[in-house]
């Protein structure tokens, strides 16, 4: 048990490093290009680090987290992202395992599990750090997602469908709303319409945890992001009002908050159902 655990952690590790390296160069950089993605390497000197050093973990403890060629301090980030990879990619098996399903079933549901919410990790770094969900991103998974929930047992293709359809779609409503609210407002008050700031890869996010999920689940997922982002925004408000500094409609990242509802019912939305018909 324990073997199995460390040596997922271990693979996991390694996957970080992908997944790094994805969130490195998959958006675009400062002069608007996009890099395929390549070996670990400084953000400063932009050397390639040595194999021995592409896990920011072991150049943690070889180097202090410094860039063997230039000394730059490597970020924090690639070492969380290799951590929580691991323990993604160890704990998962636990979950799928507790299910009781034949051996192949459980390494099947693993393995798309496994997909997921790697995923959303890297939806999550690159939305953190650009404000960006890439499409390039979410459509492979939304496919694997959909294959997956149509194959699988629990979902079935009726119901993975239905989740995709109503993620995407609900989703869209609020944002056209959100949209002719703040048009509106800006119409009241005579000013010039600005751009439109419209979410639509928080949209197409939606639409692939959506199928992840499945229907109804999609609709207690969106929900939690609503309330765990509206909580944040409140929170965010008090701070800024107790600094004197409140600028009303300051961007709040909405992918994380999604991934949040999503991780919430993919993962625990089954005892979430078994709990409350116990009532
Ligand atoms: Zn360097």
């Amino acid at each position: 048990m324990l073997a199995v655990a460390l040596l997922l952690f271990v693979f996991g590790l390694g996957l970080g490093v992908l997944l790094n390296s994805l969130a490195d160069n998959l958006p675009p950089d400062a002069n608007d290009l996009r890099h395929p993605p390549r070996r670990p390497r400084c953000r400063v000197c932009g050397q390639a680090h040595a194999p021995a050093n592409w896990l920011a973990l072991a150049a943690l403890v070889r180097h202090r987290g410094r860039c063997e060629h230039c000394g730059a301090p490597r970020p924090t980030r690639a070492v969380v992202v290799e951590l929580a990879a691991g323990g993604i990619t160890a704990g998962l098996w636990f979950w799928g395992a507790r299910a009781g399903l034949p051996l192949v079933e459980t390494v099947a549901v693993y393995l798309a599990a496994l997909v997921f919410v790697q995923g959303c990790l890297l939806i999550t770094v690159i939305d953190i750090e650009h404000r960006l969900i890439l499409w390039g991103v979410v459509w492979p998974l939304a496919l694997v997602a959909a294959l997956t929930g149509a194959a699988l047992p629990g979902h079935g293709l009726t119901k993975t469908l239905l989740g995709g359809i109503a993620g995407y779609a609900l989703t869209l409503g609020i944002f056209v709303l959100a949209e002719l609210y703040a048009r509106g407002l800006q119409w009241l008050r005579g000013q010039p319409l600005d751009e439109v700031a419209f979410g639509g890869g928080d949209v197409n996010l939606a639409g692939l945890i959506g199928l992840a999920v499945g229907w109804p689940g999609v609709l207690l997922s969106l929900t939690l992001a609503i309330l765990l982002g509206g909580l944040y925004s409140l929170g965010f408000i008090v701070v800024q009002l107790l600094r004197r500094r409140y600028t009303p409609h300051s961007a709040v990242p909405y992918g994380p908050f999604l991934v949040l509802g999503a991780l919430t019912i993919y993962l625990f939305g089954k005892d979430f159902a078994v709990w409350m018909a116990g009532r």
